[in-house]
C-alpha cells in the first residue's frame, strides 16, 4: 500500500470536541482533508459554523459542552444523523489554569478536572458504547500533554488531569481492543493557541522556547501526521500508546 492509501479516512465519521479553535480546528480540517466526515463540536456555535463553511459538506457544526453529558449525547445523535456512527473520536476540548496549588480554588480544580479528565472519559465511553452497539471498529484519540508526564509550577490541576488521560488511554485500550476499538493519545509540547497565548507571548515565552531542542514552539502541521497515524489504518496495531510531539522538550535536560 502507498502512504495515501494507508492514511486515507474515506468513509470514516469523526467527532472532534473543542473544534472551535486551536488544535481542534486544525484536527478537524486534517481529518476532512483526508476523507473523513467530521462533526465539529464546541460551545461557540458561530466559530464552528465558520469552520464548517471552510471545510464544506464533509463537516457539520454541532453545539455541545463536553462537561454536559446530555449535550454530548445530543451531539453524538446529531453526528450520527448527519453521517452515521462516529468511529473516530478526537477528545480534544480542554481548559488551562495558572494558579499555584496553594491558591487553587475548589471551583478551578473541578473546572479543570471536569473538562480535561472526566469529560474525556465520558465522551470516550459514549463513543465506544455506540461503536460497540453498531459493531463498528474505530479509534479514539485523546489529547494529553507533556504535562501528563512532567510537571511545572502553576499547573497542578492540569498536569493531574493530563496524567489521568494517559493512564485512561491505556485502561480503555485494554478493555476495547478485543472489539477493534483502538485508544491512543497525543501528548503535545508547547503550541501557541488560545489556551496559552498570553503566557507564551509573555516574559516566560522566550525562556520556554530556548528549552525546546528544535528551537521553536509547535506549529500548524506538526500534529497532522501523528493524528493521522493514530486515526487511520496506518496505526492499526497501535493501541494504548501516547505519542509525544514536543520538539524534543521532554528529553532535554533542564539547565
Ligand atoms: P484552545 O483553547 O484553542 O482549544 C481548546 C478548545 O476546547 C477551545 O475551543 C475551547 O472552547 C474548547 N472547550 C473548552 N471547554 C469546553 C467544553 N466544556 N465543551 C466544549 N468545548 C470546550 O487550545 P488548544 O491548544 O487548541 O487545546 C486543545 C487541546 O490540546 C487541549 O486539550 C489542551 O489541553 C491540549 N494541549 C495543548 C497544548 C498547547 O500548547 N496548546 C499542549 C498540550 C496539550
Amino acid at each position: 500500500m502507498n502512504a495515501a492509501q494507508i492514511f486515507d479516512l474515506t468513509g470514516r465519521v469523526a467527532l472532534v470536541t473543542g473544534a472551535s479553535s486551536g488544535l481542534g480546528a486544525r484536527f478537524a480540517q486534517v481529518l476532512a482533508a483526508n476523507g473523513a466526515s467530521v462533526a465539529l463540536v464546541a460551545r461557540r456555535l458561530e466559530r464552528i459554523q465558520q469552520l464548517q463553511q471552510r471545510i464544506g459538506p464533509r463537516a457539520v457544526a454541532i453545539e455541545g459542552d463536553v462537561t454536559d453529558r446530555a449535550s454530548m449525547k445530543r451531539a453524538f445523535d446529531a453526528a450520527e444523523k448527519a453521517f452515521g456512527i462516529v468511529d473516530l473520536l478526537v477528545n480534544n476540548a480542554g481548559v488551562a489554569h495558572a494558579n499555584r496549588a496553594i491558591d487553587l480554588t475548589e471551583a478551578d480544580w473541578r473546572r479543570v478536572l471536569d473538562t480535561n479528565l472526566d469529560a474525556v472519559f465520558f465522551c470516550a465511553q459514549e463513543a465506544s458504547r455506540r461503536m460497540l452497539a453498531a459493531n463498528k471498529p474505530g479509534a479514539i484519540v485523546n489529547i494529553a500533554s507533556v504535562l501528563g508526564f512532567g510537571v511545572a509550577k502553576g499547573v497542578a490541576a492540569y498536569s493531574v488531569a493530563k496524567a489521568g488521560v494517559i493512564q485512561m488511554t491505556k485502561a480503555l485500550a485494554l478493555e476495547l481492543a478485543f472489539k477493534g476499538i483502538r485508544v491512543n493519545a497525543l501528548a503535545p509540547g508547547w503550541f501557541d493557541t488560545e489556551i496559552n497565548h498570553d503566557y507564551l507571548a509573555g516574559p516566560h515565552g522566550a525562556t520556554l522556547k530556548r528549552e525546546v531542542p528544535v528551537g521553536r514552539f509547535g506549529a500548524d502541521g506538526d500534529l497532522d501526521g501523528p493524528l493521522l497515524l493514530l486515526a487511520s489504518q496506518a496505526g492499526s496495531y497501535i493501541t494504548g500508546a501516547t505519542i509525544v510531539v514536543d520538539g524534543g522538550q521532554m528529553v532535554a535536560l533542564r539547565g
